[in-house]
């Protein structure tokens, strides 16, 4: 995404990630989820689910778990998680594990 000008605390901000998640036999194709996603992370598949509809792919992992292809499915085919950062999990794994 392009800014057309630069925030001040651009350095300090945390940009948040997310995970899609796909239902790909509930998807009927209409392509809104990929026109609209602001970072291009879903592209529609050449392949077919078994209702004959093309379904979004992941192309990219610059989802920022905004929820707009969430808001947008008029199936509610498709979702976002916001992920874990790999050093949290590590902590709350050792959290976990000291509880036990
Ligand atoms: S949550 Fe936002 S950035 Fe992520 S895939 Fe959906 S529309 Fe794109
Ligand atoms: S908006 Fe929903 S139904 Fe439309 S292509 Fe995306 S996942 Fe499929």
């Amino acid at each position: 995404m392009k800014y057309w000008r630069v925030p001040l605390d651009t350095g300090t901000l945390e940009i948040p990630h997310g995970d899609v998640h796909i239902i790909v036999e509930q998807c009927k194709g209409c392509g809104f989820c990929e026109e609209y996603c602001p970072r291009d992370v879903l592209q529609m598949s050449p392949a077919f689910n078994r209702r004959g509809y093309h379904y979004p792919g992941v192309v990219n992992n610059e989802c920022v778990n905004c929820g707009l292809c969430e808001a947008i499915c008029p199936e509610f085919a498709i979702f976002c998680l916001e992920s874990v950062p790999s050093d949290a999990a590590a902590v709350g794994t050792i959290a976990g594990e000291a509880a036990s």
